[in-house]
C-alpha cells in the first residue's frame, strides 16, 4: 500500500471519519424495477479500497464502520475479502475496533461466503420483500425472472449467521402496500426478527395507497407489541432508531440523528470509480456534482481541506444547511420531522418521510419506551434495540 501517497493526500484533511460506505461495484445480477444505480460496469480497485480503509483509520480511536454495498457487492467477493483482511490488520495495529456490514440482494451465497461473514462478524442486510408475488413484482433479473427462489434457497446459508446480525431490508412499494402486513408477517414467520422498512424512492403515491400504508403500518406495530408480550422481539428500524436516539441515547449511534455533526464523519461514500461522495445516489449521475468531495486517489477538494468542525461556527452551520438543501434524501432528520404531522405532510414522493419520520413512528417509539418503564418484557425490548443498529 502506498502509505506516503495516502499521508500526502489526506494531510490537510482534519475530520475524523467514523464510517465509510464502500460501493464495490455498480454491476448487479438483477435489474429491479426501481433500481437507481447507473450501471457502467465499474468495480472498485483493491488499492482504492485499501486507501479508503486508511482514510477511515487516519484519525480517531473509537469504533469504525465499513459498509460494503453495490450494485451487488457479492459479485466482488474476492476484493471484499482482501479489503477486510487489510482493515482487520490496520485495526489491530491501531487498537481500534472495526464493524462490518454488507448490503446484498441475497441472490449470491455459498458456504465460503457465509463462513467469511460469520468469521468477521458482519451485519448482513438482505433486500427481500416478503411473499413471492410481492418480491418478484419488482426484483427480477434482466430476463424478468423473479429473484424470490434464489433468495429462499440461500436462506439455508444466511440462517447460519446469528440472528442479531441478519437484517431484512423490506422495500415498500405503493402497489403492494395492501399486502404489506402479510409480507411483514411472512418474513417474521420464516425466522427474521430485524427489518428495515424503506419506501421505494421516485414512485408516485395516491391517497388510496397512502391510506393502505398507514393501515398496514398500524397492524405491524400491533404485531410487534403482541410479540413483545410473548417475549418475542421483532425490531423495526425507524422506531428502534428513535428509541435509541430519544431515550437510550446510545453513544454508538450517531448518524441520521439530526444532531450537529460534520456530515463527513459518517456519510462518506466511496464509489466504484474512486469518487468520494456524500450521497449513495451519486451512483446515479444526476446528483454526482452536488455531493462530490474528491477522489480516493487525489484526496479531498480544496473546500474541505483545513476544515475543523465547530457546531457553533457559522461556517459549519452554513455548510450543513447547504448540504441539507442539496440532499433530497437528507430528510432523515428525525427531530425536525417530529414537527411534521401526518395531516400536514404531503402525499406523493414524500411518502417515505411519512413512513420513516412521522407521528406514527414517534408515537410507537414513545409507547414502547413508556411500557418499558413498567413491563420488563418491554424493557428488554428497548435495551435490545441497540443491537440491531449498524451505525449507518
Ligand atoms: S439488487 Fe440493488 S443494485 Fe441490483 S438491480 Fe436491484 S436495486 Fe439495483
Ligand atoms: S465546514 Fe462543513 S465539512 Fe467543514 S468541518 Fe464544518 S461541517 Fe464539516
Amino acid at each position: 500500500m502506498n502509505d506516503s501517497l495516502n499521508k500526502k493526500i489526506y494531510s490537510n484533511f482534519n475530520i475524523v471519519v467514523d464510517q465509510i460506505w464502500l460501493s464495490l461495484t455498480d454491476r448487479c445480477n438483477l435489474a429491479c424495477e426501481y433500481c437507481c444505480v447507473n450501471k457502467k460496469n465499474e468495480d472498485l480497485g483493491l488499492e482504492e479500497g485499501k486507501s479508503a480503509v486508511n482514510l477511515l483509520f487516519r484519525k480517531g480511536k473509537k469504533r469504525k464502520y465499513l459498509i460494503f454495498s453495490g450494485g451487488e457487492p457479492m459479485l466482488c467477493f474476492g476484493i471484499l475479502k482482501r479489503i477486510v483482511r487489510y482493515a482487520n490488520r490496520e485495526a489491530r495495529k491501531r487498537k481500534t475496533e472495526i464493524k462490518y456490514t454488507i448490503v446484498t440482494n441475497g441472490t449470491i451465497a455459498n458456504k465460503e461466503i457465509t463462513d467469511f461473514l460469520i468469521k468477521f462478524n458482519f451485519k448482513v442486510i438482505i433486500s427481500f420483500s416478503g411473499q413471492r408475488e410481492s418480491h418478484d413484482a419488482f426484483r427480477y433479473d434482466r430476463k424478468g425472472k423473479g429473484s424470490y427462489d434464489l433468495i429462499i434457497n440461500n436462506f439455508k446459508y444466511f440462517k447460519k449467521i446469528k440472528s442479531d446480525n441478519l437484517i431484512i431490508s423490506f422495500m415498500i412499494h405503493p402497489q403492494r402496500v395492501k399486502q404489506m402486513f402479510e409480507d411483514f408477517k411472512f418474513i417474521c414467520e420464516i425466522g427474521f426478527n430485524n427489518l428495515y422498512l424503506c419506501s421505494v424512492s421516485g414512485v408516485e403515491w395516491n391517497s388510496g395507497a397512502y391510506n393502505d400504508l398507514k393501515e398496514s403500518y398500524v397492524k405491524i406495530q400491533k404485531h410487534v407489541v403482541n410479540n413483545i408480550k410473548k417475549n418475542k422481539f421483532i425490531y423495526v428500524l425507524f422506531p428502534t432508531r428513535l428509541i435509541n436516539q430519544l431515550y437510550v441515547k446510545s453513544s454508538e449511534y450517531y448518524s441520521c440523528d439530526g444532531s450537529a455533526n460534520c456530515p463527513l464523519e459518517f456519510r462518506l461514500r466511496v464509489l466504484p470509480n474512486g469518487n468520494i461522495s456524500l450521497n449513495l445516489f451519486s451512483l446515479n449521475e444526476l446528483v454526482v456534482d452536488d455531493f462530490m468531495l474528491g477522489t480516493i486517489k487525489e484526496g479531498f477538494l480544496e473546500a474541505y481541506l483545513g476544515c475543523e468542525f465547530d457546531p457553533n461556527s457559522s461556517k459549519c452551520g452554513l455548510c450543513i444547511k447547504n448540504l441539507e438543501r442539496k440532499d433530497k434524501r437528507y430528510e432523515y432528520d428525525f427531530l425536525k420531522m417530529k414537527e411534521i404531522s401526518l395531516e400536514n405532510a404531503k402525499i406523493g414522493k414524500e411518502a417515505n418521510l411519512l413512513l420513516c419520520d412521522s407521528e406514527l413512528n414517534f408515537s410507537f417509539a414513545e409507547h414502547l419506551f413508556r411500557e418499558s418503564k413498567k413491563d420488563k418484557r418491554f424493557n428488554k425490548y428497548v435495551k435490545g434495540c441497540e443491537s440491531v443498529l449498524w451505525g449507518a
